[in-house]
C-alpha cells in the first residue's frame, strides 16, 4: 500500500518535473529549421560563438537551447541520427546533473552528447563514464565525430596506457573512461612528487552510464592501491641493534644547568641524553657521530632523514617506554596500555614508527604487511566533481540512495516508442533440476516458433550447466561471459536474430543494442528467459528490459525454485509450507501472485541490506576522507607552490608556540617551567643559538615573535646560500617527504585501527564513534609530528645537488585494487557461485585477442590479515575471506 502511495506520489513528481522541461525541448525544436538551413562551416562556426557568448556573461542555460539545436543538426548530418524530443529531454536531465532513467535502447549514448558539448564549451573538461574499457572506446569512436565536428577534443583513458598518453586524454574537452581508471588517475596524481607527473585536469562535470552499476554496485567496495607497509624492516632490527650498543644518560635541567655552571661537560663519555621528565631523547656529537660511522651516512643529507627519525624512535623505545606499563607483549603482538584508564588498546598503533621500534625491541615480528596507500570510495570520489549527473534504464529503485549518497535527483524518461513487451508471470518449481527442465522446454518451444532467446543466468557457472544440456539435446546456442567484452559485444548484438539462443550471465554484453533480424518481429520478438532472480529488482529489470527496445514486440518469463539462493536465504520458508499444502507434483510449477511479491519482498531487504553495507563503509571512509582532503589540498600547495616562506613560517609559528606552552606555560605553576630545557630542544632541533633571548624576562608572545624573527633571519640566509632555486626544490623535497611518509603510515594506523577497534569489548560503546574519535586524535598528532619535523629539517639541510626527488611511494610495489563486491551468494560463502561482476574487465590492447582479467592490476588476492575490502572493518580472512 505504501509502495502504491509512494509510486503515485513519484508519479505525479516525476510528470510535473517533465512538464517544466517541455518548454525547453519545444524551443530547441523550434530552432531546428534556422539551424538546418546553416552550411557545415556555418555549423562549425557556432562553437567558437557560444564561447565569445559565455566570455561576455552569457550563462550556459541561456545557451542551452540553441547548443543542443546545434548538436541535433550535427547528429543528423556526420551519424545520421536525429535526437529524438524525449533524448532532448534526457539530455536536459543530464545537463541539471541529475540522473535520467531512459529504458535500454533509447539511445542514451546519443543523449549525452547534448550536455556533453554545452558543457565542453566552457573548457573545464568533462568525463563520460562507462562501466568498462570496451564501452569507453566504442562510445568515444561512435560520437566523437559529433564533437569533432565541432572543433572540441575528444579522449579516451584505457587500461594500459602510460602516464603521458592519460595527460593527452584529460587535456581533450572531453574524456570518456571507466570509474576505475578515473578513481585511481585521481588517486595516483595524490602520489606523485612533481606537477608535471599528474594527469588529471580538474573535476568538473561528469556523466555517469549505467549510473546503478557504477555508484550503487560497484560502490560497495572502495579503491584501494595498496602495497608493503615497509619497504623493508631491516632497518627497525638494525637500529635496535645499534641503539643497544650505545651508552646513554638520563639527565634532568637542572643537572644540566648545574654541570653548565661548574663548566662541566655533562655529554662526556655518553652518545645520547635522556630527558624523561619531557619523554625525550637527544644524539650527543659523539653518538652522532658513531651513528655515521656505523651507517656510512652524512646526517646531512635529507635521504637519511627517515633513518636518523628512525634511530631516536629507537632510542626512545629503548629507555623512555616499559612493558607491562606502556605495552604489554602478548601472543607475539605489541599491544598499547591506555595511560589514563590501564585498557588495553588492541589495533592501535603508536604512531612514527615507534611500534615498530617496540617491537624491533621485544624480538617479536614486525608486521610487514600490506596497507593502503591509497584509497576512495566512489562515493567520495564522485562527489568530488563539481557536476555529477548519471543515466540508465534502471535508477528508480534506487532513488532514495541516489538522493541520500549523491543528491541526485531521478528523472524518469518516457520512452520514444510506447513499450509493448509482455512481461509473463513467474513461474516457480520446488526444485532446481525441475526449474531446469521447464527452461530448457521454453527455450525449444520458443526457438521452434522462430523466434531469437536470450536467456540470462546469474553466474557462469549456471550458464554452463545449462549449455551443456542445451548441448546434450543438440541446440545451437551461444554463451557470454563477461570475460570477452568486444566479442561478447559482437555475440549479443546479434542476439535477436532469427533463430538465435543466446545464453548470457546479466553483465556480459552490457551496453550492446539488440537489433530484431528480419520477420522476427511479425513472429513476436525476442523472448527473455530468466532463471534466477537476482538480489536486485534493478538488475531483473535490466535483463527484461533487453527486449521490446524502441516499441519492439516481445516478451520475458522468470523461472524459479525454491532452491534459489534468494529463495532460501530470505523467505522460502512460507513459500515451501504453500507448496505442501498444494501438494505439488513432480514438475508441476505454480504462478501465484503471493509468489511474485514473496520474492519481491525478499528482494526489498537484500536491496536493504545491501544500502546498509555501503552506507557503513562509507561512515568509515567519511572520516578519512576529511583527512585526506586535508592531506591533498597540503601536497597541493606544496606541488604548485612558488614560494614556500610563508607556508613553513606558518608551521614554524605553530611550533614554535605549541613549545612555548609545553615548556614555559606561564599558567603552569613555576617548577613546572622550564626555560633551559626549552632553548636546549630549540638548539637541538634547529642548530641555531638563541642565547640571546634567555631570561629576558619576554611575554610567550614577544618570545614567540623574537623566536620566529630569528629563524626568519637564518631561513634568508640559507635561501642566499643555497640559491633560490634549489633551495626551493629543496624544501619541495622535505615537505613531501615528511607529509608522504606521516600520512602512508597513518593509512597503516588506520587500517590496523579499524581492524581493532571491533576486538575492543567494552561497554555498549558504538566501534564507530570511538574510531571517528581515535582516528581524529591519530590525525592530530600525525599533524603535529609534521610539523615538528619541517622545523627540524628546514634548517638543519644542507646543500645537496638537484637530482630527482625520492618519493615515498614510488619504489613500493603497488597493486591496484578494486574487489569484488560481495554478492548475495556470499551469504552462503559459496565463492565459486558468485554472479560474474562489474568489475572483471580490464584490457588488452587493440588488435590482440581481449582476454579480461579481473580488475587486479597486479593480480594479488587481499591478504588474510588486511582489512576485509567489503567494508565491514574486520580482517578479511574473518569476514568475506573465511
Ligand atoms: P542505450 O544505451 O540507451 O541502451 P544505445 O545508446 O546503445 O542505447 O542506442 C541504442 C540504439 O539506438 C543504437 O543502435 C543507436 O544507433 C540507436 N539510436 C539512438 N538514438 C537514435 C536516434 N535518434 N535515431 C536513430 N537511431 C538512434
Ligand atoms: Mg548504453
Amino acid at each position: 500500500m505504501l509502495n502504491f502511495i509512494l509510486k503515485k506520489v513519484f508519479g505525479t513528481q516525476n510528470a510535473r518535473t517533465l512538464k517544466k522541461l517541455q518548454p525547453i525541448v519545444d524551443e530547441v525544436s523550434s530552432l531546428e529549421e534556422q539551424v538546418a538551413a546553416l552550411s557545415d562551416e556555418e555549423l562549425k562556426a557556432k562553437t567558437q560563438e557560444f564561447r565569445t557568448s559565455l566570455g561576455q556573461g552569457m550563462s550556459i542555460d541561456d545557451i542551452l537551447p540553441e547548443a543542443f539545436a546545434v548538436v541535433r543538426e550535427v547528429g543528423k548530418r556526420v551519424l545520421n541520427m536525429r535526437h529524438f524530443d524525449v533524448q532532448i529531454l534526457g539530455g536536459v536531465v543530464l545537463h541539471q546533473g541529475k540522473i535520467a532513467e531512459m529504458a535500454t535502447g533509447e539511445g542514451k549514448t546519443l543523449v549525452a552528447t547534448l550536455p556533453v558539448y554545452l558543457n565542453a564549451l566552457a573548457g573545464q573538461g568533462v568525463h563520460v563514464v562507462t562501466v568498462n574499457d570496451y564501452l569507453a572506446r566504442r562510445d568515444r569512436n561512435w560520437m566523437g565525430p559529433i564533437y569533432e565536428f565541432l572543433g572540441l577534443t575528444v579522449g579516451v583513458i584505457q587500461h594500459d596506457m602510460a602516464p603521458e598518453e592519460r595527460q593527452q586524454a584529460y587535456r581533450c574537452d572531453i574524456t570518456y573512461g571507466t570509474n576505475n581508471e578515473f578513481g585511481f588517475d585521481y588517486l595516483r596524481d595524490n602520489m606523485v612528487v612533481d606537477i608535471s607527473q599528474r594527469v588529471q585536469r580538474s573535476l568538473n562535470y561528469a556523466i555517469v552510464d549505467e549510473v546503478d552499476s557504477i555508484l550503487i554496485d560497484e560502490a560497495r567496495t572502495p579503491l584501494i592501491i595498496s602495497g608493503p607497509a615497509e619497504e623493508s624492516t631491516d632497518k627497525y632490527y638494525k637500529l635496535e641493534r645499534f641503539v643497544r650498543g650505545l651508552k646513554g644518560r638520563k639527565i634532568t635541567d637542572k643537572e644540566i644547568i648545574d654541570a653548565k655552571n661548574q663548566g662541566i661537560d655533562y655529554e662526556k663519555g655518553y652518545d645520547y641524553l635522556v630527558d624523561e621528565k619531557h619523554r625525550n631523547i637527544w644524539f650527543t656529537e659523539s653518538g652522532e657521530k658513531k651513528f655515521e660511522g656505523h651507517f656510512s651516512i652524512s646526517l646531512e643529507d635529507p635521504r637519511y632523514i627517515d633513518l636518523k627519525h628512525h634511530r631516536d624512535q629507537a632510542t626512545k623505545a629503548r629507555d623512555l617506554f616499559k612493558v607491562d606499563v606502556d605495552y604489554v607483549v602478548k601472543d607475539g603482538e605489541v599491544i598499547i596500555v591506555d595511560e589514563f584508564t590501564g585498557r588495553l588498546m588492541p589495533g592501535r598503533r603508536f604512531s612514527d614508527g615507534l611500534h615498530q621500534a617496540l617491537e624491533a625491541k621485544e624480538g617479536v615480528k614486525i608486521e610487514r604487511e600490506n596497507q593502503t596507500l591509497a584509497t576512495v570510495t566512489f562515493q567520495n570520489y564522485f562527489r568530488m566533481y563539481k557536476k555529477l549527473a548519471g543515466m540508465t534504464g534502471t535508477a528508480e529503485t534506487e532513488a532514495i540512495e541516489f538522493e541520500k549518497i549523491y543528491k541526485l535527483d531521478v528523472v524518469v524518461v518516457p520512452t520514444n516508442r510506447k513499450l509493448i513487451r509482455h512481461n509473463y508471470s513467474d513461474v516457480i518449481y520446488k526444485t532446481e533440476r525441475e526449474k531446469f527442465n521447464a527452461v530448457v522446454d521454453e527455450i525449444i518451444s520458443t526457438h521452434n516458433e522462430g523466434r531469437p532467446v536470450l536467456v540470462g543466468t546469474i553466474s557462469i557457472d549456471k550458464s554452463e550447466r545449462l549449455s551443456a544440456t542445451l548441448r546434450k539435446r543438440g541446440i545451437v546456442h551461444s554463451v557470454l561471459n563477461a570475460k570477452y567484452h568486444e566479442k561478447e559485444a559482437e555475440i549479443i548484438s546479434r542476439a535477436g536474430e532469427e533463430g538465435n539462443i543466446t545464453i548470457s550471465t546479466n553483465m556480459a554484453g552490457r551496453g550492446t543494442d539488440i537489433v530484431l533480424g528480419e520477420g522476427v518481429a511479425a513472429r513476436g520478438g525476442l523472448h527473455v528467459v530468466a532463471t534466477e532472480r537476482h538480489e536486485a529488482r534493478r538488475i531483473d529489470n535490466q535483463l527484461r528490459g533487453r527486449s521490446g527496445r524502441q516499441g519492439d514486440p516481445g516478451s520475458s518469463r522468470f523461472f524459479l525454485s525454491l532452491e534459489d539462493e534468494l529463495m532460501r536465504i530470505f523467505g522460502g520458508d512460507k513459500l515451501h509450507s504453500l507448496m505442501d499444502r498444494l501438494g505439488m507434483e513432480e514438475g508441476q510449477d505454480i504462478q501465484h501472485p503471493f509468489v511474485t511479491k514473496a520474492i519481491e519482498t525478499a528482494q526489498k531487504r537484500v536491496e536493504s541490506r545491501n544500502f546498509e553495507i555501503r552506507k557503513h563503509l562509507l561512515e568509515y571512509d567519511d572520516v578519512m576522507n576529511r583527512q585526506r582532503e586535508i592531506i591533498y589540498e597540503e601536497r597541493r600547495k606544496v606541488l604548485e607552490g612558488e614560494n614556500f616562506k610563508e607556508h613553513i613560517f606558518e608551521i614554524i609559528e605553530d611550533c614554535i608556540e605549541r613549545l612555548i606552552l609545553l615548556y614555559i606555560n606561564p599558567d603552569a605553576r613555576e617548577e613546572e617551567r622550564d626555560e633551559e630545557a626549552f632553548f636546549g630542544y630549540l638548539r637541538k632541533k634547529t642548530l641555531i643559538d638563541f642565547d640571546g633571548l634567555k631570561s629576558k624576562g619576554f611575554s610567550p608572545e614577544d618570545l614567540k615573535d623574537e623566536i620566529v624573527k630569528s629563524l626568519g633571519t637564518s631561513y634568508e640566509a640559507k635561501a642566499e646560500h643555497v640559491g633560490g632555486d634549489l633551495f626551493h626544490f629543496m624544501q619541495k623535497s622535505i615537505l613531501l617527504q615528511i607529509i608522504d611518509s606521516k600520512w602512508k603510515e597513518h593509512l597503516h594506523n588506520l587500517d590496523s585501527l579499524r581492524e581493532g577497534i571491533n576486538l575492543r569489548a567494552y561497554g555498549q560503546r558504538n566501534p564507530l564513534v570511538e574510531y571517528k574519535h581515535e582516528a581524529f586524535d591519530m590525525f592530530d598528532e600525525m599533524i603535529e609530528s609534521i610539523k615538528d619535523e619541517v622545523l627540524e629539517f628546514v634548517f638543519k639541510l644542507e646543500m645537496h645537488a638537484k637530482g630527482k626527488m625520492q618519493s615515498v611511494f614510488q619504489p613500493l610495489e603497488q597493486q591496484f585494487v578494486h574487489p569484488d563486491h560481495a554478492p548475495i551468494a556470499d551469504l552462503s560463502r559459496r565463492p565459486a557461485e558468485r554472479p560474474s561482476s562489474p568489475q572483471q574487465d580490464s584490457f588488452r590492447r587493440e588488435g590482440k585477442e581481449e582476454r579480461i582479467e579481473p580488475f587486479k592490476r597486479t593480480t594479488r588476492k587481499v591478504g588474510r590479515n588486511e582489512p576485509c575490502p567489503c567494508g565491514s572493518g574486520k580482517k578479511y580472512k574473518k569476514c568475506c575471506g573465511a
